[in-house]
């Protein structure tokens, strides 16, 4: 008799000391009898309860109902303005235990979230009444020194992947807050303070292990699944869940020059327009952002410059003279640091304090009338955090012919995005209202979104963001996924 099956007959008849802990019983004591869920297509549908418990006795993790020890916990995403309650939450302990969600998912149509790290702000990795697989016991990384490579299992986040090749001298370009899911990140694309030198997260990758919509495991690389492989590269969750990444390692050294300058809210137009004029032409081992800033309280606005360098020391100098045109910073916060300190330097501590809306997308001339228009136009209010940033693409990233990988967007210079934030006690619709006014002034100068930085109201414009990688990537979504089970994502349509 297996393991599995052993317990699930005893447990509801013996107690055993030290059990009482582990998710095996607390999935026995709690067992919810039929649940009620909904499919992708927003019918209703009952889970019989004995369906429920050999899902739960299959996955070799956990299975959360509402009633649930950490279910609460489990259904969070990072941005609290997101609040659904899926039916089931599976916290599947190994690659054979997803493949059991997501065939489950599929025997019963049921509407399906994955969850990496939950850092998506429109909440793409939950949802209302269907299964969430939240793949947080998903995660290793092994680092082959030798061979320049890490296989990355796909429910990590990234700073664990710095943790694990920095030692070696190694990296692999990732995004640039380090409680970030590896998942949602790389599968997107993946931008971050060494994309210019390395590319894309997503052009790292020299393989990846995929669990498709039919419940196979497939490896894709650049010989055997070609096309999955491709498709996964920038097609965001479209094609299945990514259970592993193989990354190509580079060679790093262990410090940069990191941090911000500061500068007054009155310099704000002066910042975008100096930020659009060098971000073109900067060397590519100089990453810059940049964010205006409305605090809540009603306080004083600032901008901020954020830099990177990475290069070589003797040129530092000359690589950040031009932010020199701003005149004096109020406050210089720039320094020598390792790397992954760097990369922790933007993690927040109260991810939950506010309640986020995004918008976003791509420029590729920020010129001195955007710099103006955008500026001026960004009005605070005491109850919001009032923001416009961008982060730097270009150098590596730009190198990639667009059919070279699904994401298409290579002539990108810059991602800018606009967000607000309020007290998750606070109603959303006056902020809501407020962002997306002001993104009629900012979108007219965008060329295409970041399909990781989606608002939820995009559907229409997926197409041609896609460019001309679309058409492939619509064959590729009625190949691997043809009931459209990973919808909820920057959704390709299956022909
Ligand atoms: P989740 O919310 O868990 O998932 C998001 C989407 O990815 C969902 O559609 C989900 O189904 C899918 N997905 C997750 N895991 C997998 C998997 N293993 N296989 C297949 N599909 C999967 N982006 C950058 O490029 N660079 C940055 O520097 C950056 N910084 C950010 C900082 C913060 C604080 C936040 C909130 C976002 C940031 N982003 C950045 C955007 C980020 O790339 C997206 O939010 C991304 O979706 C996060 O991945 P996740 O795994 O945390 O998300």
């Amino acid at each position: 008799m297996k393991r599995r099956a052993f317990v699930g007959s005893t447990l509801a008849t013996i107690s055993i000391p030290g059990l009482s802990e582990s998710g095996v019983w607390q999935r026995v004591r709690q067992d919810p009898g039929d649940i009620e869920a909904v499919t992708g297509d927003g019918r209703k549908v009952t889970l019989r309860g004995m369906a429920v418990r050999e899902l739960a006795q299959g996955l070799e993790g956990r299975l959360l109902h509402a009633r649930s020890e950490g279910y609460e916990t489990a259904r969070h995403i990072l941005n609290p303005a997101i609040d659904k309650r899926p039916a089931l939450i599976a916290q599947p302990g190994d690659v054979d235990a997803v493949r059991r969600a997501v065939q489950f998912a599929r025997e019963y149509g049921l509407l399906l979230a994955v969850k990496c790290g939950g850092h998506s702000f429109s909440g793409q990795s939950t949802c209302d009444g269907g299964l969430m697989i939240d793949l947080q016991r998903i995660r290793s990384v092994r680092v082959d020194p030798t061979a320049r490579r890490a296989v990355v299992a796909g429910g990590n986040l990234l700073g664990a992947v710095d943790a694990a090749t920095t030692p070696h001298g190694l990296v692999t370009p990732l995004g640039t807050v380090s409680h970030t899911g590896v998942g949602g990140l790389t599968t997107g694309g993946g931008f971050g303070r060494l994309a210019r030198r390395y590319g894309l997260s997503v052009d790292n990758l020299v393989g990846v292990e995929v669990v498709t919509a039919d419940g196979r495991l497939l490896r894709a690389d650049a010989n055997e699944n070609a096309d999955l492989f491709w498709g996964v590269r920038g097609g965001g969750g479209n094609f299945g869940i990514v259970t592993a990444f193989t990354f190509a390692l580079h060679p790093m050294q262990r410090d940069v020059i990191s941090g911000g300058l500061v500068y007054p809210y009155s310099k704000a137009r002066d910042a975008w327009e100096l930020y659009g004029e060098y971000t073109v032409r900067a060397p590519d081992d100089l990453f810059l952002g940049i964010v205006q800033t409305l605090p809540p309280g009603g306080g004083e606005g600032n901008v901020l410059l954020e830099v990177c360098y990475s290069g070589p020391e003797r040129d530092a100098s000359r690589a950040m003279a031009p932010l020199a045109k701003l005149g004096r910073p109020v406050a210089d916060a720039r320094k020598t640091m390792p790397y992954v300190t760097a990369q922790k330097a933007d993690d927040n501590t109260d991810p939950r304090a506010l309640s986020m809306y995004l918008k976003s997308g791509f420029t590729r001339n920020i010129d001195s009338r955007m710099a103006a228009e955008i500026s001026r136009a960004l009005e605070g209010r005491p109850d919001r955090l009032t923001m416009v940033f961008a982060a730097q693409c270009g150098g590596a990233i730009g190198r990639v012919a667009e059919s070279a990988t699904a994401f298409a967007n290579r002539d990108a210079e810059q991602t800018i995005l606009a967000a607000v934030g309020w007290s998750p006690k606070a109603p959303a619709a006056p902020h809501l209202a407020y962002a997306r006014e002001y993104w009629k002034v900012v979108e007219p100068f965008t060329n295409g979104f970041y399909v990781n930085d989606l608002s939820g109201e995009e559907r229409s414009a997926i197409e041609a963001n896609y460019r001309g990688n679309f058409a492939r990537l619509s064959r590729l979504k009625t190949k691997y996924d043809p009931t459209n089970l990973f919808r909820l994502n920057a959704n390709i349509l299956p022909g």
